[in-house]
């Protein structure tokens, strides 16, 4: 059975790269009848921030990624939570200490700081704790063990190391990457355990993914050099490794004019600081709080800024995969349907927010019209405005095909519940006249004579006076959207006139033209 893992740690707010990693192991897991697991990944205390766990599970299900075992549901492999997991984890150090694959360090920041200096002034391009420079640090391999265990006895801080073999080939075949070949004296020993008795990512990682028996480990690209040690760390434990697939990159959007013309080629990673410069949410739901760092952060989601889940799932799919075709629509159970991490794409894919908004107007106009109108009243309704249902589905009606966004439905037609305060000046200027009064004086007083009223009646009534005055429709049409709206653009004038009613089209007309 194929398990896979979402394995965020809580160090603020998902990422919208997050969210990709997390729906593509998720379309993986359904389509080929597996289990879609969430782990939090929390050994880093001084990165963890409050709060963040409980937004991952809110964006997971916003979203629509459902989890069938882990933090939150529960499972056969609880706790699911790796800073409640501290004793499993040690067992294992312990068995690679016991087998010399793992030593103990007792250096300080001081001397590592020192270590590094010394290497650099002797011209070495690589200054890390390796198989190579261990030699020359006070650690469990260049002691003895009295000396080691008077030192653990003292309470001397510290930590344990794994221990990269000095000759080795390290090789695996990853599933988008195809092979990756990694010679051992490249790798450095990292930190199993730190001096908090926590373990590493590195640790805490593959332990749990063998226990959970995840069969597929699908990633983002920057986990990629990692996993040459998670390899290494497998073997050491005597364990099959998971399959790999790490993820191409989000890239960073080019900087675009208002036209869509490129100002600046960019290049790199999609970050926060591209989002809040050029206006686009990076999180799934607004957060308010801090990051890793301990800044205060407040970012208005995809959510809140007004995005359907199904637009920024069908968006995200397409950010690093196709089916092959051009097709560019997907359902979540169409992408469920034909996803495969071999269509998966090699390289970086840039983020291009016009597309999202594009998917948006798209799954926009596929809302039934009374979810739209139930919104509008809503939404209405928090500014004191009373709207019926019956006004409400023709706004919608009248919005519908304008929008990218439901909210823009209720910016835009406040006109609607409020008669024009000013007047377009320049609208005035070119299209307000002697003749456009008097057409408007004979619409109005023609209004007068009809007693039913609709957007059709609207249009025969104005054509009726346009042709006793012997003039085209252009003549009058701006002159009346202005009376009516205040604006020298909007929607269909002949349904404004229906939704405003007879009688207070009649008082605009007559408001404007006194
Ligand atoms: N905790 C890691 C992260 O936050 C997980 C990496 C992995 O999936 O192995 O991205």
């Amino acid at each position: 059975e194929v398990r896979v893992r979402f394995a965020p740690s809580p160090t603020g707010a998902l990422h919208i790269g997050g969210v990709r990693t997390a729906l593509f192991n998720y379309l993986f897991a359904k389509k080929m009848g597996g289990k879609m697991l969430l782990r939090i990944e929390d050994t880093d205390q001084k990165r963890f921030v409050p709060g963040a766990e409980e937004y991952i599970i809110e964006s997971l299900k916003w979203v629509g990624i459902h989890i069938d075992e882990g933090q939150g549901v529960g499972g056969p492999h609880a706790p699911y939570r790796q800073s409640e997991r501290k004793e499993i984890y040690q067992k294992y150090v312990q068995q690679l200490l016991d087998e010399g694959k793992a030593y103990y360090a007792f250096d300080t920041d001081i001397e590592l700081e020192a270590m590094r200096q010394r290497l650099k002034a002797a011209g070495a391009a690589n200054t890390s704790y390796n198989a190579l420079t261990r030699t020359q640090m006070r650690n469990s391999l260049t002691l003895n063990e009295d000396q080691t265990k008077q030192l653990i006895d003292a309470g001397t801080p510290y930590v344990i190391r794994i221990k990269v073999p000095m000759k080795e080939e390290i090789r695996f075949k990853d599933l988008i990457r195809d092979w990756v070949v990694v010679h051992a004296n490249t790798l450095d020993d990292k930190v199993l355990m730190k001096s908090d008795g926590l373990p590493t990512y590195h640790l805490a990682n593959i332990v749990d993914d063998h226990l959970m028996q995840i069969t597929h480990v699908i990633r983002g690209d920057e986990w990629l050099p990692s996993a040459p040690l998670h390899i290494l760390l497998y073997k050491f434990l005597g364990w099959e490794a998971p399959q790999f697939a790490h993820l191409p990159l989000i890239l960073k959007p080019d900087l675009l004019d208002e036209k869509g013309k490129i100002i600046e080629e960019r290049h790199g990673k999609l970050s926060k600081r591209d989002a809040d410069e050029m206006g686009f949410p990076i999180f799934p739901l607004t957060w308010n709080g801090t990051n890793a760092d301990g800044e205060d952060i407040t970012s208005v989601g995809y959510r809140e800024a007004g995005y359907y889940k199904e637009a920024l799932i069908n968006f995200l799919a397409l950010l690093g995969w196709n089916d092959g075709t051009d097709k560019e629509l997907f359902s979540l159970d169409e992408l469920i349907d034909s996803f495969t991490l071999g269509r998966i794409h090699k390289t970086g894919s840039k983020f291009d927010i016009r597309k999202a908004k594009w998917f948006n107007q798209h799954y926009l106009r596929q809302k039934p019209d009374s979810e739209l109108a139930e919104g509008l009243i809503n939404a209405l309704q928090q500014k004191n405005i009373t709207c019926s249902q019956e006004k409400a589905s023709k706004i919608v009606h009248l919005m519908k095909e304008r929008v990218t966004f439901p909210q823009e439905i209720h910016e835009q037609i406040e006109f609607l519940f409020q008669e024009p305060a000013v007047y377009e000046e320049s609208v005035v200027q070119s299209k307000w006249n002697q003749e456009s009064v008097t057409l408007l004086t004979a619409f109005k007083d023609e209004l007068v004579t009809i007693t039913e009223f609709n957007a059709e009646i609207a249009k025969a009534t104005l054509h009726t006076v346009l042709e006793k005055a012997g003039v085209k429709i252009g003549k009058v049409m701006p002159a009346l959207r202005l009376a009516l709206t205040g604006a020298g653009h909007g929607p269909d004038l002949m349904q404004i006139m229906d939704i405003l009613g007879k009688e207070e089209t009649s008082n605009r007309i007559e408001k404007a033209i006194d």
